[in-house]
């Protein structure tokens, strides 16, 4: 029976879904959905096995394991050197995509404005809709993907609620750059507007630059919901815990949705990570850690495939354009380079709200370096 009122008509399964099952089903090598496919560090695991022994199996408590808070806050503090109250602005949640859906819902009042960047990650616009919310697309200018503050600045009006930023950026790979930040401060200044600011690929910035977090900007951090997700920084997407830092106010209503969105997220992990963060190493190394693959598949890419190679700051992801390959539209084509070249990635269509074709595909790096041999050696017959 066919649902004749759906309150998100136009939304099917997540590409990163429909790619890995292609992917599974195909035996091809799966350089799509965002997960590595190298091990945890034992350390962690061990520490999770020793959480759930020591009898952490139960409820944590709604905003999260007051231990992890207090990590988290001393983190924030080494990288951003801010103090952050972990009793009232750090909430611990199931992921980022969790944090992100509870920002939204927190916010977004039916017929408000949502400024979101033309491509963006596939889980804000339908939380938007779901909220009542209206999406207000602005392109990022290619080839460099560069936000657009005339136009960001123009579409400001006293309908639109929060602009939902996100540094490094999936699916470029562009990081925000000081200047960014400068124009943001200047046409927010006398808004009320919120941020939600998705910086789940904090730790992955490369060259040496830095990470322009909202949180550094006491203009930005008092209006902003950060959010992060250990998933991406310790390599344990499955374990689906994020947080997020936002002003205690906000933090407020905040966790007025979290806590009948899940409650509270699973316990044993959030105990096991408090001790795995006294350590900073176990973050400190992972921008030299993903360079390096980034370097691999690059230059793999390019010596060995007709695809040209979009730059990449940050994230794990890596665009190519294959214009001289092919011109069959980025779906198709992703779907037979699964089925015949047994590689697959995300089309760049899928994060754009009119499905534009730039003839780009998405590569996740974060994978064994025998892994991107293998899949660079398959894409050289294409
Ligand atoms: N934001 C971005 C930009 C992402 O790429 C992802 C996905 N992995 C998320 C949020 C969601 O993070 P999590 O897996 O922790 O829910
Ligand atoms: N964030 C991951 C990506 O962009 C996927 C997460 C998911 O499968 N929902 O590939």
């Amino acid at each position: 029976m066919s649902f004749a009122k759906s309150k998100l008509p136009n939304v099917g399964t997540t590409i990163f879904t429909v790619m890995s099952a292609l992917a599974n089903e195909h035996k091809a090598i799966n350089l799509s959905q965002g997960f590595p496919d190298f091990e945890v560090d034992a350390k962690l695991i061990d520490l999770v096995h020793q959480a759930m022994r020591q009898g952490y199996n139960q409820y944590a408590p709604m905003p999260g394991y007051m231990p992890l808070r207090e990590m988290i806050a001393e983190k924030l503090y080494h990288t951003y050197n801010i103090e952050v109250n972990p009793d009232t602005e750090i909430t611990i949640t199931s992921g980022g995509t969790e944090a992100l859906f509870d920002a939204i819902q927190a916010i977004v009042k039916p017929d408000d404005e949502v400024i979101i960047f033309d491509p963006a990650y596939d889980c804000y616009a339908p939380a938007v809709k779901l909220a009542g919310g209206k999406v207000v697309s602005i392109p990022l200018n290619p080839p460099h993907f560069s936000l657009d503050w005339n136009s960001i600045k123009a579409s400001i009006h006293e309908k639109t609620v929060a602009i939902l930023l996100n540094t490094p950026h999936n699916p470029t790979g562009t990081i925000l750059k000081e200047a960014d930040i400068q124009n943001l401060i200047e046409i927010i200044k006398n808004t009320n507007l919120y941020l939600i600011s998705d910086e789940v690929y904090e730790h992955l910035v490369f060259d040496n630059q830095i990470h322009h977090s909202v949180l550094r900007y006491p203009q930005l951090r008092q209006r902003s919901f950060a959010i992060y997700s250990f998933g991406k920084t310790f390599h344990t997407t499955g374990w689906k815990i994020g947080y997020c830092v936002a002003p205690p106010e906000l933090t407020q209503e905040f966790r007025k949705i979290h806590q009948f969105v899940t409650f509270a997220s699973p316990s044993f992990v959030q105990v096991a990570y408090a001790a795995y963060l006294k350590d900073p190493e176990h973050y400190l190394t992972i921008p030299h850690f993903y360079q390096r693959k980034r370097d691999i598949f690059r230059k793999l890419l390019q010596e060995n495939t007709q695809f040209d190679v979009l730059p990449c700051e940050g994230s794990y992801f890596q665009l190519v354009s294959y214009q001289r390959i092919t011109d069959e539209p980025d779906t198709e084509f992703a779907i037979r380079m699964t089925k015949e070249i047994g590689v697959a990635a995300i089309p760049v269509s899928v994060f754009y709200q009119n499905q534009e074709q730039n003839r780009l595909l998405r590569f996740c790096f974060a994978k064994k370096e025998d892994t991107l041999h293998s899949a660079a050696e398959r894409l050289s017959k294409l």
